[in-house]
């Protein structure tokens, strides 16, 4: 299955994406992942990207088509993979539409009161990219790798705003373009809820038995 996560910043992609890839054993796909990879490297690429991440902007097209491209050559792309936060313009996926064949596009929605009140309280582990909440975790450690758990710099508030601003321009008209190719499912996740309960409903709306 080759399967888009949309959705706004903070949703739950990367939470539901995990999960997804850990039970059918396909490559999750984060350019959120790969550009932050690439600024830890001090790359070209990331260095040049780190402007527009830490200002809660887009990084231009050409960039993440690119390393998607690449990315989606892989071995270990041949069975499947789940894309998660791209593509985010009509852009990208116009331009995924030329090297990919897409099975679903999934939306995960959200009220914008509980992204910003979960976006504040994430942690992530730099080092394997889990993510974490402040009202749940346990101890300022990575579970899976040990490394300290930090709040990304575009988490700030003034910046999760403009992500948000960013996403209801740039990246929300993706619904519709999905829809019109028949391509749309869209999965409304609780914010009381488990992760695991949401998870089964993502499940469920992708059809798993
Ligand atoms: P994420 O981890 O998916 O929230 O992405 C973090 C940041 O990386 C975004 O706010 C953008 O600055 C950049 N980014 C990630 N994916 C893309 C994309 N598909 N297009 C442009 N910028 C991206």
């Amino acid at each position: 299955m080759n399967v888009i996560f949309l959705g706004p910043p903070g949703a739950g992609k990367g939470t539901h994406a995990q999960l997804l890839m850990n039970e059918l054993g396909i490559p999750q796909i984060s350019t959120g992942d790969m550009l932050r990879q690439a600024m830890k490297a001090g790359t070209e690429m990331g260095l040049s990207a780190k402007r527009y991440i830490e200002a809660g902007e887009l990084v231009p097209d050409e960039v993440v088509i690119g390393i998607v491209k690449d990315r989606l050559a892989a071995d270990d792309c041949k069975n499947g993979y789940i894309l998660d936060g791209f593509p985010r313009t009509v852009k990208q996926a116009e331009a995924l539409d030329q090297f990919a064949q897409i099975d679903v596009a999934l939306n995960i929605a959200l009220a914008d009161e509980v992204i910003i009140s979960r976006l504040s309280g994430r942690r992530v582990c730099l080092k394997c990219g889990a993510t974490y909440h402040t009202s749940t975790m346990q101890g300022e450690k990575c579970l899976n790798c040990g490394d300290p758990l930090v709040q990304r710099r575009d988490d700030a508030p003034e910046t999760v705003k403009n992500r948000l601003a960013v996403y209801a321009v740039q990246t929300a008209p993706l619904i519709d373009y999905y829809a019109g190719k028949g391509l749309l499912k869209t999965v409304n996740c609780e914010p009381e809820a488990t992760v695991q309960e949401n998870y089964a409903r993502v499940r469920e709306t992708l059809g798993l038995k």
